[in-house]
């Protein structure tokens, strides 16, 4: 049987991981899993039946009420509903950070991205994959790029979207999250000793996807 591959990529907020991870594994013919949208999916879950973020026990209490569903065209299932245009709000990339600190939350998710992980030649982004999920993936990348950088492509994004942006309360987001994604005691974000850092401040996306082939194929 052929070995299956998988590529880890991790960083902070707004690095355009997600963007990346598609695009490769649409030429690559990988499977694509959006760790993140698993994170937002708890948060959401728990704001929707008013569940306190602060609330640990809480939020322990109501995982075994959750059922998330990636499907092949990247759509984010919760409990059989299509919610993958509600996880984008700025309150649930908040709250996914808030619930991301607690263990039993960290312990269900990684467990059911290593299953999905198992299905085939997978590419996987997020916090943790290449330090904890899959601590023996065939290819890591640490893909970051500065807070300017990153705050400038958020508001480009929101203003083609029609939506008004202010950059640097953005870059202010964007930096108060990926403290916490840090900081948290729990798989804080941090760069795996055998990741390539891929920094993207001044690539253009097609420019990282390339790298990102090549290194695959060394
Ligand atoms: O990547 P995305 O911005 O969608 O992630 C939302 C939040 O989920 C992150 O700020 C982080 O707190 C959490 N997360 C995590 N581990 C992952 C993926 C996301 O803790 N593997």
């Amino acid at each position: 049987m052929k070995k299956k591959i998988s590529i880890a990529i991790d960083g902070p907020s707004a690095a355009g991981k997600s963007t990346i991870a598609k695009m490769v594994a649409k030429k690559e013919n990988f499977i694509y899993i959006d760790t993140g949208a698993m994170y937002r999916s708890v948060a959401f879950y728990c704001i929707k039946n008013h569940i306190d973020l602060n609330d640990e026990q809480a939020v322990e209490q109501s995982i075994s009420n959750i059922q998330i569903r990636l499907t092949a065209d990247n759509k984010v299932y919760l409990n059989d509903e299509d919610v993958s245009l509600q996880i984008r709000t700025d309150e649930v990339s908040l709250g996914a950070s808030c619930v991301s600190k607690y263990q039993a939350v960290r312990t269900f998710l990684v467990d059911e991205q290593r299953k999905m992980a198992e299905t085939g030649n997978v590419i996987l982004d997020g916090r943790d994959i290449g330090t904890v999920v899959l601590p023996h993936a065939d290819l890591k990348i640490y893909l970051t790029a500065s807070s300017r950088t990153r705050a400038e492509r958020r508001c480009k994004e929101l203003v083609e979207k029609g939506v008004n942006c202010d950059i640097d309360t953005v870059e202010k987001d964007i930096i108060d999250r990926d403290y916490r994604d840090m900081h948290r005691e729990i798989s804080p974000l941090t760069q795996a000793e055998d990741a390539v850092l891929v920094d993207s401040s001044n690539m253009s996306i097609d420019e990282v996807v390339k790298e990102i082939i090549k290194l695959k194929n060394e």
